[in-house]
């Protein structure tokens, strides 16, 4: 009679062995690549879709490996954070990104605002991570209200009052905080409200719901409402369509991303964009 639970545990071992060994080649690959500077940095436009103007960029890693070919971000920046290669690996994209906007901004009559996402990981040394960044926009020539940090909800709940110290001395200095893939957590309306934040991000997953017909909208036209009466900033991301587009105006939404917009280009392409 144990036969078949047996069978079924074995099973189950051999799934968790295959995981664990696509995780330590991805760890090995992955160390390889930051050391080699493989591993690109993409820039997403975020626009304010009133005036149809770029006002920033969202930095967002691309990986083809040799052997392993395309990673998706969601498959290796775990794998970065356990290890804690995401310390590396985030300096890395921060130098780059940093000197690249403020390259573009040089030419540029409205400089463009750089957002970079912040792993939970990087907050268990928080006087380290805010100077490590003060450091790197100093040496980048970056002024701080040109750069964001993308968190997600989660984030805030782990480590927390590590992570809100940080938060608060990189919003004095100047920086933006916006809260990323917002409306997946658990935020309260109360709680948001001591939080040292600028900005939130409605999660794609809302936009994609919106329905021709408006009736699968009440959680964005919430967290819009929320954001209002916080006095934050919001963005919308994932928007494909026209419509969504139309929706989100219509509410009162201004600033959005998406494909609708542009893809994250790599860095040429970013220029012909920045150009066209
Ligand atoms: P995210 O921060 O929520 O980034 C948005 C994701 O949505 C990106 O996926 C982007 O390419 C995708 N996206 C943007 N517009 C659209 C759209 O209109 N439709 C659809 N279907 N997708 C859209 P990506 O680049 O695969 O990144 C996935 C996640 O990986 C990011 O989610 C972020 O959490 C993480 N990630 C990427 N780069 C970094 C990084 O440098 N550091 C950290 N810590 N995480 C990163
Ligand atoms: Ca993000
Ligand atoms: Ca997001
Ligand atoms: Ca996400």
């Amino acid at each position: 009679a144990k036969k078949q639970g047996g069978n079924r545990v074995v099973v189950f071992d051999e799934l968790i062995n295959k995981d664990k060994s696509d995780r330590l080649r991805i760890e090995a690959r992955l160390r390889k690549a930051i050391q080699k500077k493989e591993i690109a940095v993409y820039y997403q436009p975020k626009m304010n879709a009133i005036t149809n103007k770029i006002t920033g960029v969202e930095a967002l890693l691309r990986w083809n490996d040799q052997e392993l070919g395309f990673v998706p971000p969601d498959q290796f920046i775990p794998v970065a954070e356990e290890t804690g290669l995401i310390h590396p690996l985030w300096e890395c994209t921060m130098r780059e990104a940093c000197t690249q906007i403020r390259k573009w901004n040089e030419k540029r009559e409205d400089p463009l605002c750089l957002a970079v996402n912040f792993s939970a990981r990087q907050f268990q040394d928080s006087e380290l991570l805010v100077s490590k960044v003060k450091e790197i926009l100093t040496e980048c020539w970056l002024t701080p209200e040109y750069f964001e940090v993308e968190i997600t909800e989660s984030t805030l709940f782990i480590q927390s009052e590590e992570t809100i110290m940080a938060l608060k001395h990189l919003k004095e200095y100047g920086i933006s905080i916006s809260i990323d893939d917002f409306g997946t957590g658990y935020s309260s309306l109360n709680y948001l409200k001591t939080l040292p934040i600028n900005c939130l991000k409605i999660d794609r997953s809302f936009i994609q719901d919106l329905q021709t017909d408006g009736s699968n909208s009440e959680i964005t036209d919430a967290i819009i409402n929320m954001a209002r009466s916080l006095k934050l900033q919001v963005v919308a991301e994932g928007v494909e369509e026209e419509y969504q587009k139309e929706y989100l105006l219509k509410n009162e939404c201004w600033h959005m991303q998406g494909y609708l917009f542009s893809k994250p280009l790599s860095k040429n392409d970013m220029e012909k964009y920045l150009n066209q």
